[in-house]
């Protein structure tokens, strides 16, 4: 069997562009589905899609870990930056997607089968609509508890919110009390029963990241993500020593070699690993290893479309540390329309149980993804009150 064809399909849902990579096979019908989704570098990975189909095509698809290393290591440059990274990934995912349909089992199937009876769904407020996830004013707590009462309404049990707002390097008591106001809204909104993330999408200095953690200590978050820059790693690790709550991060490493140190620095609870950026389902494995090691938890960041999702689904049923999974389902009305098979999301807790559908279970729909060509997506730019460039 040998690799003839490595497509890109780029479908615009409005805030990112998403990128399924489809892998074909010189066996009729056999090809595979990745995702290869890099808001705002769309252009780039498609080329790097495309330079790494020079060391792919005439290959066997099922030898997943050679074409791996090779995708890694050859051309000199090391696969490990995030453009690189995420094309890897998309590549990597359609090779176990096709594993998969060989043997006619889906992928958890191949990595010793289910270890957990479900995987349980998290939202983002608002279901994923990027202005109520990302532009809720932080002075507006109440429509926060609103948004997440919404949320519980839809089934979930847990939800992701931004309710830490941008702020300078240094800033007064005015954003901590923000934020507080946001959580508490929320926690008496929801009760203790449901569990509640907040994502700073590393906004503050480190100093303010810590601030931040230690105001929303008493609300028991699930987690507090991205305190501050992830190059800033003996921070995050401070911010982890001085509060009880599970701090994660991790979305923005790409391969093994940079989670490493946040391990062994006792950085984070939870490693947030991107199945779409970090080397695909190959390399997650191998972070999944040494997680379990350090007995530090994974919930894969998933922000993106039903490729990725149905990817870190398939992880998830057989990786033990695997403690839940991110999910957007209102960020475009038709993201059900792009897939003629995909996974089934129970709306009572928001579950998904493993499949019998051989690989990741997903199947594309061309014609519907060919209805949404690429557009630019839309700027993010962020400066701070004094017109100084910010973090979004
Ligand atoms: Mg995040």
């Amino acid at each position: 069997m040998k690799i003839v064809g490595i497509e890109t399909h780029v479908c615009n849902a409005r805030m990112r562009n998403w990128i399924f990579v489809k892998v074909v096979t010189d066996q009729p019908g056999l090809h595979g589905w990745g995702e290869a989704t890099l808001e705002w570098h769309t252009r780039s990975v498609i080329g790097a899609i495309e330079d790494l189909s020079s060391l792919l095509i005439g290959e066997d698809p099922t030898r997943i870990e050679h074409l791996w290393q090779m995708m890694y290591r050859q051309h000199f440059w090391h696969g490990n930056g995030i453009v690189r990274g995420t094309a890897i990934s998309g590549i990597d995912l359609a090779l176990w997607d096709i594993l998969g349909k060989v043997h006619g089992v889906p992928c958890h199937k191949l990595w010793g089968g289910p270890v957990r009876d479900y995987v349980r769904l998290y939202s983002h407020l608002g279901g994923g609509k990027m202005e109520e996830f990302y532009e809720t004013s932080p002075a507006d707590a109440s429509r926060f508890a609103d948004l997440a009462l919404a949320s519980v309404a839809d089934g979930f049990t847990a939800f992701k919110t931004m309710a830490v707002p941008e702020t300078g390097p240094l800033e007064g008591l005015k954003p901590i009390r923000y934020a507080e106001k946001c959580v508490a809204a929320m926690r008496e909104a929801v009760g203790d029963e449901i569990d509640i993330m907040v994502d700073c999408h590393a906004r503050p200095s480190p100093r303010m990241g810590m601030l931040f953690a230690k105001a929303l200590e008493p609300y028991g978050l699930y987690w507090f993500e991205e305190p501050c820059w992830p190059e800033a790693v003996d921070d995050i690790a401070a911010i982890q020593r001085a509060v009880g709550t599970p701090i994660a991060t991790g979305e923005r490493l790409v391969s093994q070699h940079q989670v490493r140190e946040y391990l062994e620095k006792r950085a984070c609870s939870v490693i947030q690993t991107d199945i779409t950026h970090v080397g695909g389902l190959s390399e997650a494995r191998r972070v999944a290893a040494m997680c379990e090691a350090y007995r530090v938890a994974m919930a894969p960041h998933n922000p993106q479309g039903p490729v990725s999702t149905a990817a870190s689904l398939e992880f998830g049923f057989a990786t033990p540390c695997y403690i839940i999974c991110e999910s957007v389902h209102l960020d475009v009305p038709w993201r059900q329309d792009v897939c003629t098979e995909c996974f089934e999301v129970e709306n009572k807790g928001r579950l998904v149980r493993p499949g019998t559908r051989p690989g990741l279970g997903i199947e594309i729909n061309e014609a519907e993804v060919a209805k949404h060509p690429f557009e630019q997506e839309l700027p993010q730019r962020s400066f701070y009150a004094d017109g100084s460039v910010g973090d979004w």
